[in-house]
């Protein structure tokens, strides 16, 4: 017999569980159809557990760093395997509370992979489902690209499920993943070769982030590989991976390879010939503002559309699309040109709005760009002075409203968070200016910026 629902969410992952979570709070009959584990890339193979190794990795730094204050810490260890398994039992326990979450809630877990039969029909495991809204929310899968050798090559994912350190991996991209991967690996012990197409690190970055990062890493002692084209990868007897490449030097003897190239949208099991939804050039599932598919009723949200890939996106877009169907918000939808985010390097960068670059190209001569470059007092007792942290803010126009704001440094990652509420708001310069400092810190440097 088939089932009827006010609502299914096709993945419960961020987008899929904020949509049913949020239609059920206005009383609705909500369902959620889920293979794998409840929560998702960013619980399972993403956001939380990345964190937890970059918590670790940030401590390895300040392990170092607390010889100026006094410490002696000659004989530290650290273990691998410990780190692994009190991670992993921390994120178990958030899948856990999502299933006691979704029972509350009143909200139906199918489990299995969902296929549409028809627009309105979904198939999960010979049983049928029918709703009068589908939100669509299959999330991304790590790109491999198709090159001999490919598959000796592991993704993100292959790296949450390492049990042993690797002594020596290559890590070839240049995005977020890859050098986060490549901080927590590096800092943790392991010898990192970062392997990227081009020049830049973060390329869509404001270009003060990217060459802060790029000197805080090799100072860091991670090999940076840049206009390497890689054409394959092969193994030793020994079981060491060969990367052979057509531009750039070959790179030898690696224990792990990790593939951080992108992601891709994970539509391939959704039978979207069923329906009338239409997917853009890149393969992302074209929407309007609204989340609205080519397909009436069936919607979608996070990794699958071009939106942002963050969670924080994917859960205000699927909120917003339950406040709008459920809840007579009729205007109500996610808007993104303000979208605050953190790369977790070591230090991080966080950044809003436009880079110096996009602002010039779009305001020329109206752009006022304020920056500065100090040592953390964090670190002052460091005597390389190789710890930095740089800022800048992007202002446009007679009023300096403020379009653009960036950091690298200690602190970054908990700074934003509040600029963000500024910018949202349209602060100008001159409401930096007048706002008391927090002193002493180094988020005080924003509103002290000349
Ligand atoms: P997902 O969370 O990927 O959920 C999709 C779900 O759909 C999955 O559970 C999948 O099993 C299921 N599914 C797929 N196909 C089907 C089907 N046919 N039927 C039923 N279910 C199906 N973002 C941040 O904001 N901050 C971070 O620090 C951060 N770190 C990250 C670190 C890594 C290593 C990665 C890979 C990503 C990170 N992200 C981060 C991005 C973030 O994880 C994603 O943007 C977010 O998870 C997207 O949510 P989603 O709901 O679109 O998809
Ligand atoms: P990104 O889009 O960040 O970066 C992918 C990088 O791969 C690009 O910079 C590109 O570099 C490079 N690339 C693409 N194809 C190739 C290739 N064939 N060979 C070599 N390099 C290639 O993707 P990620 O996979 O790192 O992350 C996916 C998304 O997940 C991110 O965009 C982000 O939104 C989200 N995420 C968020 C995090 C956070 O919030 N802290 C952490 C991790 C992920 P170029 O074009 O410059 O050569």
């Amino acid at each position: 017999m088939t089932k009827h629902y006010d609502l299914i969410s096709i993945g419960a992952g961020s987008g899929g569980l904020s949509a049913a979570e949020r239609a059920a709070k206005y009383g609705k009959k909500c369902a959620i159809i889920e293979p794998g584990a409840l929560g998702g890339t960013c619980v399972n193979v993403g956001c939380v557990p990345k964190k937890v190794m970059w918590y670790a990795a940030n401590l390895a730094h300040d392990l170092k760093t607390a010889a100026g204050y006094g410490f002696s810490l000659e004989k530290t260890a650290f273990d691998w395997n410990h780190l692994v398994k009190a991670r992993n039992l921390f994120v178990s326990n958030i899948n856990n509370w999502y299933y006691t979450f979704l029972e509350d809630s009143n909200i139906d877990l199918i489990d299995g992979t969902g296929r549409f039969v028809d627009a309105h029909t979904v198939e999960v495991e010979g049983e049928l489902y029918t709703a009068d809204h589908i939100v669509v929310a299959t999330g991304g899968e790590p790109t491999i690209p198709n090159i001999p050798g490919a598959e000796l090559g592991i993704t993100s994912d292959g790296f949450f499920e390492l049990m042993e350190q690797p002594k020596s991996v290559a890590i070839i991209g240049s995005g977020y993943i890859a050098v986060e991967l490549a901080g927590v690996l590096n800092a943790l012990g392991t010898d990192v070769t970062l392997i990227l197409r081009g020049e830049h690190l973060l390329r869509p970055f404001d270009a003060m982030l990217r060459e802060t990062l790029m000197e805080q890493m090799v100072n860091d002692g991670i090999t940076l590989a840049s206009s390497s084209q890689i054409d394959s990868l092969s193994q030793t007897d020994d079981g060491l991976i060969n990367i052979t490449c057509r531009t750039g030097n070959h790179q030898q003897g690696f224990d792990k390879v990790i593939w951080a190239v992108g992601r891709t949208p994970k539509l391939q099991e959704l039978n979207l010939a069923a329906t009338k939804i239409e997917l853009d050039d890149a393969g992302f599932v074209k929407i309007d503002e609204f989340q609205n598919t080519a397909e009436p009723g069936v919607y979608a949200v996070g990794d699958i559309t071009d939106r942002p890939p963050l969670t924080p996106v994917a859960i205000a877009a699927a909120r917003r699309l339950s406040d709008r169907l459920f809840n007579h918000q009729s205007d109500r939808k996610l808007e993104t040109n303000i979208v605050p985010t953190v790369v977790f390097t070591h230090p991080p960068i966080a950044t809003i709005g436009l880079t110096e670059d996009e602002a010039r190209a779009g305001h020329g001569s109206a752009v006022k760009i304020y920056s500065s470059r100090f040592t953390p007092m964090f670190h002052t007792f460091e005597p390389d002075g190789q710890h930095q942290t740089a800022m800048k803010l992007v202002t446009v126009g007679a009023q300096e409203k403020i379009i653009g704001c960036h950091v690298i440094g200690i602190g970054a990652d908990e700074m934003i968070q509040g600029f963000a509420v500024a910018m949202r708001m349209g602060a100008t310069k001159k409401d930096f200016d007048d706002t008391i400092a927090v002193h002493p810190s180094s988020a005080e440097e924003f509103v002290t910026m000349r």
